[in-house]
């Protein structure tokens, strides 16, 4: 029988979509999280990198990513309506270009890559390259654009679903949970202040922490490791870019994200296995250092904010869903396109859960 009562345990954007799947279908939900929306949705910089993020030994991952990209339009449209609030999905396309010679043939070796598996992507020569996008540095003589690689607020986005599920009814806990004991009928879950809760189905988007919870069926959920990101935020009030710039600058990766309200998101740094927060002095410089070569205008930029956020990735690197019986469905795994693939994974899981199947279901990796 489809689940009524329905308790998610986090609420970063995979938990908050699924939210919103299932009350928009009339299902009862609980979602239980000390900060909803502080977790690495919070540091997320929203880019919809579907064929940016397709690299060499991860291209299995292209269907997924570019069927999540697709289902974004309709879901963006969807809860703007539904919230009245602008979430900033934003058609930017997205340029990738290379500071030194050895930068340039490295994303070239991309490019050519992305063409090889019929991926939309095309050369812009210097001179265009100064037309579409003259702030950047005289250094890039040539960059490969991405049409289709779009950009959103994540911030804004999981705002807008809170607004929503809210007013349908969810209803929030601020609490932690501590454990999950499937019942003969239900399940029934635990919290850090021993509040119990009897539900029909629990769906569990705990992030980078989804092992931490106890009763979870360790042979079926993955392990998931913390990817630690340090990223900052500045605010243009020129609007210098117009695309989202995804750089090489000597062998490092850096990328710029401007927001159609002049908010420039500059990121990322990547650290395995991190699970502290902080944010450390010398990501902020090399950050800066390395997008103002990039983007020389950086210089003139408000500095509004550093941040750190986990990642939480998978050695295989897929995200997945495990589903242990009909009562637990585990999200988990999204690593670096966690806002990308997150109303994909929010309308698969649903339909999984309260119909047993979903036509996209085997773009996932589902655990059974
Ligand atoms: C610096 C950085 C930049 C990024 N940029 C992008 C990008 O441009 N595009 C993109 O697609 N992705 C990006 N990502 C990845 C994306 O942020 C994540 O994949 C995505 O946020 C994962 O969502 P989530 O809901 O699974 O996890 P989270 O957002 O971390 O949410 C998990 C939630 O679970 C809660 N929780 C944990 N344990 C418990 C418990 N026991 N009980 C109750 N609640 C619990 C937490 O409080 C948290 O709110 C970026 C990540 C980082 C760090």
């Amino acid at each position: 029988m489809s689940p009524r009562r329905v308790l998610i345990v986090g609420g970063g954007l995979v938990g908050l979509s699924c939210a919103y799947e299932l009350v928009t279908r009339g299902v009862t939900v609980t979602l239980v999280d000390p900060a909803p929306a502080l977790g690495a949705t919070r540091a997320a910089a929203g880019m919809l990198g579907a064929v940016s993020e397709t690299h060499f030994g991860e291209t299995d991952h292209a269907p997924l990513l570019l069927s999540a990209a697709a289902a974004w339009p309709a879901f963006a449209a969807a809860i703007v309506a539904a919230s009245g609030i602008d979430i900033a999905f934003h058609a930017s396309g997205t340029l990738l270009c290379g500071v030194t010679q050895s930068d340039r043939v490295e994303m070239d070796r991309l490019a050519a890559l992305h063409l090889n598996l019929g991926l939309e992507t095309r050369e812009v020569n210097r001179s265009e390259l100064r037309t579409i996008e003259p702030s950047l540095s005289a250094r890039i003589t040539r960059a490969h654009l991405v049409s289709s690689d779009h950009q959103v607020d994540g911030r804004a986005t999981a705002a807008a679903l809170q607004a929503i599920v809210r007013r349908l009814g969810a209803c929030f806990v601020p609490q932690s949970v501590i454990s999950i004991a499937p019942q003969p009928s239900g399940v029934t879950v635990t919290d850090n202040v021993g509040h119990t809760y009897e539900v029909d189905h629990v769906v569990v988007a705990a992030g980078s922490k989804v092992n931490s919870i106890e009763g979870l069926n360790r042979d079926l959920v993955p392990k998931v490791r913390p990817v630690k990101g340090e990223i900052l935020r500045l605010f243009d009030p020129q609007r210098s870019l117009r695309h989202v710039i995804r750089a090489m600058v000597a062998g490092r990766s850096v990328y710029l994200v401007p927001r159609p309200n002049g908010e420039v998101v500059l990121g990322a740094t990547s650290f395995e296995n991190s699970d502290d927060e902080t944010v450390r002095a010398v990501a902020v410089f090399e950050l800066l250092s390395d997008a103002r070569s990039v983007f020389p205008g950086l210089d003139e930029l408000s500095f509004m904010e550093a941040s750190a956020g986990l990642r939480p990735a998978r050695d295989s690197g897929n995200p997945f869903i495990a589903r242990d019986g009909d009562r637990i469905t585990v999200l988990g795994g999204h690593n670096r396109n966690g806002i990308l693939l997150s109303p994909i994974t929010a309308a698969v899981a649903a339909g999984l859960i309260l119909e047993g199947a979903h036509p996209q279901a085997d773009l996932f990796e589902v655990l059974t």
